[in-house]
Formats: C-alpha cells, structure tokens, sequence
C-alpha cells in the first residue's frame, strides 16, 4: 500500500490517495480516495478521456449511485446505537 497525490479527471480536484498493486486480483486495483477508471471495471464509468476521478465525483455519478446508492447511504448514515 503507498499513498499516491492525483488530479481528479472530472473536478480537478488533487486528491491524497492510497493505492495497492499488489492486490490479489490485479484487474481490480484497491484505491482509497480515487478511482482508477482504466481498470477494466470502473472503465464503465469513465466519461470521456478520464483516468482517474476522485471519491465524490463517483459517488454523485448517476450510474454509480444506481449500482451503489444503498452502499453510500450507509456510509454517510451510520447505524444509530441503540
Ligand atoms: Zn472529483
């Protein structure tokens, strides 16, 4: 794991990630804070030349939020203990 600075392609945005390469499965590479749209599963959500795009643009992405939408509403809204 080694902490990578990127640009985000859609917002500009300069991101303090993390990335793996050794992951198990090097199809799919474990990034934290980005997304790493030339792998060949996030490459669907590529718009355009994108490379790379940061969290928040993906998790406002309508077809992210079609495919993933339950996943972020329980990240932003942690269970309450009871
Ligand atoms: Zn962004």
């Amino acid at each position: 794991m080694s902490e990578i600075i990127i640009t985000c392609d859609r917002c500009g945005k300069v991101i303090n990630g993390i990335i793996d390469e050794f992951y198990l499965d090097k199809s799919i590479k474990l990034t934290g804070g980005f997304y790493d749209l030339t792998d060949n599963y996030w490459g669907q959500f590529a718009r355009w030349e994108e490379e790379r795009i940061c969290d928040d643009c993906m998790h406002s992405d309508p077809k992210y939020i079609s495919m993933y939408g339950d996943l972020i509403k329980r990240r932003v809204d942690p269970p309450v203990n009871e």
